[in-house]
């Protein structure tokens, strides 16, 4: 694998059309009218564009003032207001509405609630569930300060495929990331959330241009599949504003498509790298490439049903 070069200039590659167009209208009037909120506007995903203009959208669960700081993230954070008790009915409104086969469900972190919110977000899983059966979720949470209890709350709400993301590398970890997070303790909620995992999914994912060396990429990655992870996803991190950590390096769409090899040969059941690859990007393509692997085996998968 190349070593990563310091950025010199804007690559021609991390360009991406600004949102626009009929689909993308209708999903942001719905958001507005619920009253409900994405990772992709308030991260400022480089995706929104596509995603929204193939009508799906990561909700944003607990509302958008998150009560940790990390220095790469564009989410404000503060003293968050009171929870919203209708916004899981709102939420699985919006998917029914908006046809949803698959949705991501992310959320900021909320210490000040004595569960982290775990309650909720299985509450928002199961009102899901109960309105539009065959939609298959992707729950992407915080560390939940690695309480057992409040990662088998959300797991035992079923949802298809658990993730927690890593971020970046164990040197990089304390540069970019609020202090109460930890790399160990990440480790820890995928180790746990595997126990729980009942043959669903286990997923995480990590930024480059940060400063990592390819030597910890693969340390990561190793990490990553000895905690239970199934599925992990790469990409580059994008400096939101100039009060944010800086880019370190741009990576190069082949040097990502290396990393992605490395990580299938790692084992991972399913790895996507590159320049715009979000957690949530593609994330329905695990689902469809583990159930064809599970067809092809003449295996049927647990806990999920899946509309082909
Ligand atoms: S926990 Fe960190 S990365 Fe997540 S929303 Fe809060 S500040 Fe951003």
């Amino acid at each position: 694998m190349s070593k990563t070069q310091p950025p010199k200039t804007f690559p021609g590659w991390i360009r991406q059309p600004w949102p626009s167009g009929e689909a993308f209208s209708e999903v942001k009037s719905l958001l507005g009218d619920l009253r409900l909120h994405t990772v992709c506007q308030s991260a400022h995903c480089p995706n929104q564009s596509e995603c929204w203009g193939r009508k799906t959208a990561t909700f944003m669960v607990m509302g958008n003032t998150c009560t940790r700081h990390c220095s790469y993230c564009a989410v404000n954070s503060g003293k968050p207001g009171e929870l919203d008790l209708d916004e899981p009915e709102h939420i699985a409104e919006a998917v029914r509405r908006l046809g949803l086969k698959h949705t991501v469900l992310t959320s900021v972190t909320r210490d000040d609630l004595p569960d982290g919110g775990a309650g909720h977000i299985a509450r928002t899983i199961r009102a899901i569930k109960a309105s539009t059966p065959e939609t298959t979720i992707e729950v992407l949470v915080q560390d939940f300060d690695g309480k057992r209890e409040d990662i088998a709350r959300v797991q035992a709400a079923g949802p298809e495929i658990f993730s927690h993301n890593i971020e970046t590398v164990k040197s990089v970890f304390s540069r970019i990331r609020d202090r109460r997070f930890t790399y160990e303790q990440s480790l820890e909620v995928l180790r746990i959330a595997r126990e729980y995992s009942e043959g669903r999914f286990i997923k995480s994912a990590f930024m480059l241009g940060c400063g990592e060396t390819p030597a910890e990429i693969e340390e990561t990655l190793r990490d990553l599949k000895a905690a239970g992870c199934d599925a992990v996803s790469i990409g580059q991190y994008l400096q939101p504003t100039p009060k944010h950590f800086p880019v370190q390096a741009y990576i190069a769409p082949e040097q990502f498509k290396e990393i992605e090899a490395l990580a299938w040969s790692i084992g991972f059941g399913f790895a996507v790298a590159g320049p715009f690859v979000r957690s949530s990007y593609r994330s329905e393509a695990l689902l469809e490439s583990a159930y064809a692997q599970s067809r092809m085996a003449g295996n049927e998968l647990n806990g999920a049903s899946h509309a082909d």
